[in-house]
């Protein structure tokens, strides 16, 4: 179950960072690490840091994007200090977003996102989430250095694992019970924009209605059998999909 929570670094400056993230997972049991373009990976400073981890490092994953990184994932949760004006749902408590995520876990692969050192994750990439959560800390002084985040969320984790139920190891979910991954999501918004505009409903791309759109499902959290009805509904609306025969 841990081997399918996932930690994804996005862009990384200091490869120390890097490493001292390893060695938080490692210390809590994680050990799947994906990389999205950081700076400089391998690098002498990370293995120095990961101080034991190293097999987490040398298993790490580099990725161009973070849609690469989490495309398979049926929850992907992204930590930010900074509450944002993206409608995505919250997690105020790590302790709640971790037990959900160890739940998903089951069954799936799942994913906690951290941002650069610098400027944290940009709008674009938290699109990419389905949810955020931040770590109640200092009002005045509440941003964590990145390993120390990700020691936190590994640790909150790694205590929900420990809090399951008994009875959770289990039989798998039917699939069509299970959550859609992040790509069957993006193929449904992506089918939906096109619906919306072949209609004349938007006249253009547009991005706050599409992002409005992408947080009420993420709140509604389809099913895959619920999505694949919506995407039946979809294929109905559209025009040439419907040949002469069925029309008589
Ligand atoms: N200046 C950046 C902070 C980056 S800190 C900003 O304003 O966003 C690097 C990363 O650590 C963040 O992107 C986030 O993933 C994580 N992080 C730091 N403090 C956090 C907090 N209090 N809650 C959740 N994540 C936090």
């Amino acid at each position: 179950m841990l081997a399918n929570i996932r930690i994804v670094l996005v862009q990384t400056f200091h490869p120390g960072n890097i490493g001292a993230s390893a060695r938080a997972m490692k210390t809590m049991g994680l050990t799947d690490l994906v990389l999205v373009n950081p700076r400089c990976f391998p690098d002498p400073e990370a293995s120095r840091l990961a101080a034991g981890a190293e097999d987490v490092i040398d298993s790490a994953r580099v990725v161009a994007s973070l849609a690469d990184a989490v495309s398979d994932c049926v929850q992907v949760v992204g930590a930010s200090a900074r509450l944002r004006s993206l409608p995505l749902p919250h997690f105020d408590e790590p302790e709640t977003m971790a037990s959900e995520l160890v739940s998903h876990a089951v069954d799936d692969p799942v994913a906690l996102v951290f941002g650069r050192e610098r400027s944290g994750l940009t709008n674009g990439e938290i699109r990419c989430c389905s949810h955020q959560v931040s770590i109640p800390a200092n009002p005045d002084y509440g941003i964590l250095n990145l390993s120390q985040a990700v020691q936190v969320l590994a640790y909150e984790t790694f205590k929900a694992w420990r809090q399951r139920p008994e009875n959770d190891h289990h039989q798998p979910r039917p699939a069509e019970e299970r959550q859609p991954t992040r790509e069957q999501m993006e193929h449904f918004h992506d089918h939906l924009s096109r619906v919306m505009q072949a209609s004349g409903f938007l006249t253009q791309p547009h991005a706050c209605t599409q992002t409005q759109l992408q947080a009420l499902f993420a709140r509604a959290r389809p099913s895959r059998k619920e999505l694949s009805l919506l995407r039946g509904l979809l294929r109905s609306l559209e025009p040439d999909t419907t040949d002469a025969s069925d029309r008589s």
